[in-house]
């Protein structure tokens, strides 16, 4: 039968979950300002790797997307139609 003793005090668990409540409860300040550390350093992290993200994507995508999408379909379409109706009407 496994046991999990707190290292905290005497108590010993027989689930590791009840092992994990239990030292949670028990030293809750260590907890806590581990937790804001860590806390803090992960989104430091996350928001550096957001704007890192943000800002290669919007150079990309503005320029590939809006140019390209953009000067095709307008150009194209419209100047073949407009040709195209020319030519009928001059014929
Ligand atoms: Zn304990």
């Amino acid at each position: 039968m496994p046991n999990y003793p707190c290292p905290q005090c005497e108590r010993v668990f027989s689930r590791r979950a009840s092992l994990r409540n239990h030292v949670r409860s028990h030293d809750s300040v260590v907890d806590r300002v581990l937790r804001e550390i860590a806390d803090k350093v992960e989104e430091e992290v996350i928001r550096e790797q957001l704007m890192e993200i943000d800002a290669s994507d919007n150079e990309r995508e503005d320029a590939n997307d809006n140019e390209q999408e953009d000067a095709n379909d307008d150009e194209q379409e419209d100047a073949s139609d407009d040709k195209r109706e020319e030519r009928r009407y001059k014929r």
